[in-house]
């Protein structure tokens, strides 16, 4: 069965330097969305846990669910109110005033600030709206945060975004006051704006996802970051058959043996997440050329190896593709097996 090897080495490392960045582990939640990227949610909640991480992000109620026994607050970011009252440990991320009226009593809750981003959030002038609807309907507001647009991009939005989340901070902490409300906690800083500053200044924390698993794409003139890849991907042998030379493998036959030789076929394909390479230019995965075209459920490669490595660093791939390294790793099938070494 293909299966994806996971690095506890290499999380503990990225986990260790942004943490130093963010300025303690109380400081770093994890963002474990879709599936940890791809990665396992239950294993790296559980590893970051065992760092001393005590917040973590996901996408669903049901994501948070199953991990929630682990940390003192897990975030949802990405889901539609409950109407059911959740454990405390549960918050959901507020994305407009409609959404924060669905919410029961004590529901424990992040409002999203749009700062800029235009996705998702209340604006600055609905802050105080907003504090009457949560005294009103005696909702817990445990955090206000917002979301960069182009932090990993070379260009002073970040700063213009930053300012616009600082005022409408300066906004919310003075009705906070003014209403006596305990004081939530704010966040902002995503992977790359953390790589990029340095620190998360003057929030309680950072909300970081893709650099835990070990990559960036924060512009090179911002530094370099000693990140370390925590997933490889890997396939194992389903046959091998002996061609002869001019023998074409594959659908549409796109590939054709120059030589005598074995060519043997693998179990993972575009089913699994993998990409649908097309076989018309050279697809070279750990220094061995894919034969022609990727199966739903299926590769091949020359040669008889009972196992094969198709990534240990997902940039080639995002690169050869046209996309981020995001996609390439949490578009892998859940159930694709994991084991950490
Ligand atoms: C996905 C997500 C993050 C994490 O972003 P990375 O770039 O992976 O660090 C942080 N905040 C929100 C709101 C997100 O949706």
């Amino acid at each position: 069965m293909a299966f994806i090897e996971i690095s506890k080495d290499n999380y503990q490392h990225n986990i260790e330097l942004l943490t130093k960045k963010a300025g303690g582990k109380d400081r770093l939640m994890v963002v474990l969305k879709d599936n940890a990227y791809g990665h396992g949610l239950e294993i790296m909640a559980k590893l970051s846990c065992g760092f001393g991480i005590k917040r973590a992000a996901v996408k669903t109620l049901e994501e948070a669910k199953k991990i929630n026994f682990l940390f003192e607050e897990v975030l949802i970011l990405a889901d539609h109110p409950s109407c059911e009252l959740q454990d405390s440990s549960i918050s959901f991320a507020v994305h407009s005033l409609e959404g924060l009226k669905k919410f029961p009593q004590k529901s424990s809750l992040h409002v999203n600030i749009d700062s800029g981003m235009h996705r998702n959030g209340i604006k600055e002038d609905e802050i105080q709206e907003a504090f009457k609807i949560i005294m009103k309907n005696n909702l817990n507001l445990k955090g206000m945060f917002t979301h960069f647009r182009s932090a990993d991009e070379l260009s002073s939005e970040l700063y213009w975004q930053n300012k616009n989340f600082n005022r409408a901070k300066a906004k919310a902490k003075e009705l906070i006051l003014k209403y006596s409300l305990p004081m939530p906690k704010f966040h902002s800083c995503n992977s790359a704006s953390l790589l990029r500053r340095n620190s998360c200044l003057e929030d309680d924390f950072a909300r970081c996802g893709i650099a835990t698993y070990g990559y960036t794409h924060v512009h090179k003139s911002f530094g370099q970051f000693d990140l370390k890849p925590v997933m490889s991907l890997w396939a194992e042998k389903l046959s091998t058959r002996s061609l002869k030379k001019g023998d074409r493998v594959g659908y549409g036959g796109m590939y054709e043996l120059k030589c005598d030789g074995d060519v043997s076929t693998y179990d993972i394909g575009y089913g699994d997440g993998f990409f649908r390479h097309n076989g018309l230019s050279e697809l070279l995965l750990e220094g061995r050329s894919v034969c022609g075209r990727v199966s739903m459920d299926s590769l091949s490669f020359l040669g008889d190896e009972n196992k094969i490595c198709l990534f240990k660093d997902a940039h080639y791939l995002a690169e050869k593709f046209n996309t981020i390294t995001y996609d390439v790793i949490s578009k892998l099938s859940p159930s694709i097996g994991k084991v950490v070494v």
